[in-house]
């Protein structure tokens, strides 16, 4: 990979250099170049990042599928780090406290926000749609000072961001950065969507169609919530293995020939709940399909743009019903206490759910990955010794 140089002196002079990987348009790889950051503004922090997740969100933003205009930017979401500065008024935060990256920076005042539903604050998805912090800024520029976008508003591909104070959560620092990184997505999004988006019960019988990364943090929460049946469906025969391993109690290849049957002879019926952690219109179909009348399909997977679904709605006659869940639905502020809990006392694995450990400069190979459908969670392990990585970058075993 080049590294673009730093051509142009930076506007402040308290700007950092930093190495990040920057999409500059879709169809073309992003690169890792020398970006400037400049120094956190009122009600902002600076975040040394340890490590990043790639998610299938950032392929979506690199292939243009989530709407134009959204590039040149350094792209990431989901990850941990600790900060090393604070912006004017920040409080409830100290430097050198670890954190991780929370997908959606809440105004806390909006009627969204008033009501409890922080992933639904208008003003945070409005910035983050344009590739600003919350409050309206950008602080990072290209080597030659041109403007350059934080993706997702948290922009983590990098060795430095700053983010709005309300894109960070602190955690404990007993639990090793670069497992952390996947709280922040990940594990937030496949937990609430569980927990918040479906309410699973003790005994009922769940589907969940797509086995990647969150498919399998959904897995992991319908076990815990006490599902009696949860039923794994994927294309990929290592995906369907590593979902048994990870607490569901069937597997259904996808790419058989009825697997809607097949889900409604293991749930005696059909599911109560089905997942659909893909964001494709053939995939929400079949969690439509799978439900026993009464159930409901909760579509986790971000869908890009234009795709539309149809469903047969004679059978809104037997109650079934779809809803969307974001991020974990409600306020992953306030849901991240409870999963921490859960690592701590051995119930909820992060580890597993890694599959490559690499760098910045990975990220393309990891991208390519994700839309092949391959592996888990590929982590970028950006600082070592700060992310506690142990194992060897590269393939984990
Ligand atoms: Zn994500
Ligand atoms: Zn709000």
């Amino acid at each position: 990979m080049t590294e673009t140089a730093l051509t142009a002196a930076p506007a402040a002079t308290d700007a950092l250099a930093v190495r990040a990987c920057v999409l500059r348009e879709p169809g073309r790889p992003p690169e890792v170049e020398s970006v400037w950051l400049d120094a956190p503004g009122p009600g902002e922090v600076l975040v040394r990042v340890a490590a990043a997740g790639v998610c299938h969100s950032d392929v979506h933003l690199a292939d243009g599928a989530l709407g134009e205009g959204r590039w040149p930017a350094v792209l990431g979401h989901e990850g941990a780090g600790v900060v090393t500065a604070l912006g004017e008024g920040v409080t409830g935060v100290d430097e050198g406290d670890h954190v991780v990256f929370c997908l959606v920076a809440s105004c806390g005042v909006c009627e969204a926000c008033r009501s409890g539903r922080r992933t639904l604050c208008a003003p945070a998805g409005a910035e983050g749609v344009a590739g600003n912090l919350r409050t309206g800024a950008r602080r990072l520029r290209a080597g030659d000072g041109s403007p350059l976008q934080h993706g997702f508003t948290i922009a983590c591909f990098a060795e430095h961001t700053v983010v709005s104070a309300a894109s960070i959560i602190p955690i404990p620092r007993d639990i090793p950065l670069w497992q952390a990184a996947l709280l922040g997505c990940g594990v937030i999004t496949g937990f609430g969507a569980v927990t918040h988006a479906a309410g699973v019960r003790v005994g009922e019988r769940v589907a969940v169609i797509g086995c990647g990364g969150v498919g399998l943090q959904v897995i992991a929460a319908a076990r815990l919530a006490g599902a009696a049946t949860i039923v794994a469906v994927d294309r990929r025969a290592e995906k369907l293995e590593h979902a048994l391993r990870r607490g569901a109690t069937h597997a259904v290849d996808a790419s058989g020939h009825d697997a809607v049957g097949e889900i409604h002879r293991l749930t005696g019926g059909g599911a109560d709940h089905a997942f659909e952690v893909v964001g494709a219109a053939p995939t929400i179909r079949l969690a439509w399909d799978a439900l026993r009348p009464g159930g409901t399909a909760v579509v986790v997977g971000l869908a890009p743009r234009g795709v539309e679904v149809s469903l047969p709605a004679i059978e809104f006659l037997s109650e079934k019903s779809i809803v969307g869940s974001y991020y974990g639905t409600g306020d992953p502020v306030a849901a991240l206490p409870g999963l921490i809990e859960l690592v701590h006392a051995g119930r909820l694995e992060l580890a597993d759910m890694v599959s490559h450990l690499i760098d910045l400069e990975g990220v393309p190979d990891a991208m390519d990955r994700l839309r092949r459908g391959e592996g888990d969670r590929s982590v970028i392990v950006i600082d070592r010794s700060l992310a506690g990585a142990t194992a060897a970058e590269g393939d984990r075993p």
